[in-house]
């Protein structure tokens, strides 16, 4: 099987994200490991494609690479608007 399974849902988690919060997303965070089927540059050849023509295009992104854990894996996202003191 190849390895785009693993973005597939990607779009669809962001969706709702932002549906949740009411707000836009600004930068997500993913980790990749290091022993699985992806490495940071093939995982931002796919992400590319994947945001291409989309209103996630823009976004920013960090990619971290970790030792043990998912083969990928959205950690964190930044809202528009979202600061340090305030909660949501
Ligand atoms: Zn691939």
């Amino acid at each position: 099987m190849h390895d785009t399974h693993l973005l597939r849902n990607i779009l669809k988690y962001f969706q709702e994200q932002e549906e949740l919060t009411s707000r836009k997303i600004k930068k997500a965070y993913f980790s990749i490991s290091e022993f699985g089927s992806l490495n940071k540059e093939h995982f931002l050849e796919h992400y590319k494609q994947l945001v291409y023509g989309t209103r996630f295009q823009g976004l920013e992104i960090a990619v971290k690479t970790i030792p043990f854990g998912p083969e990928l894996e959205v950690t964190g996202l930044e809202f528009v608007g979202e600061t340090e003191d305030r909660k949501k």
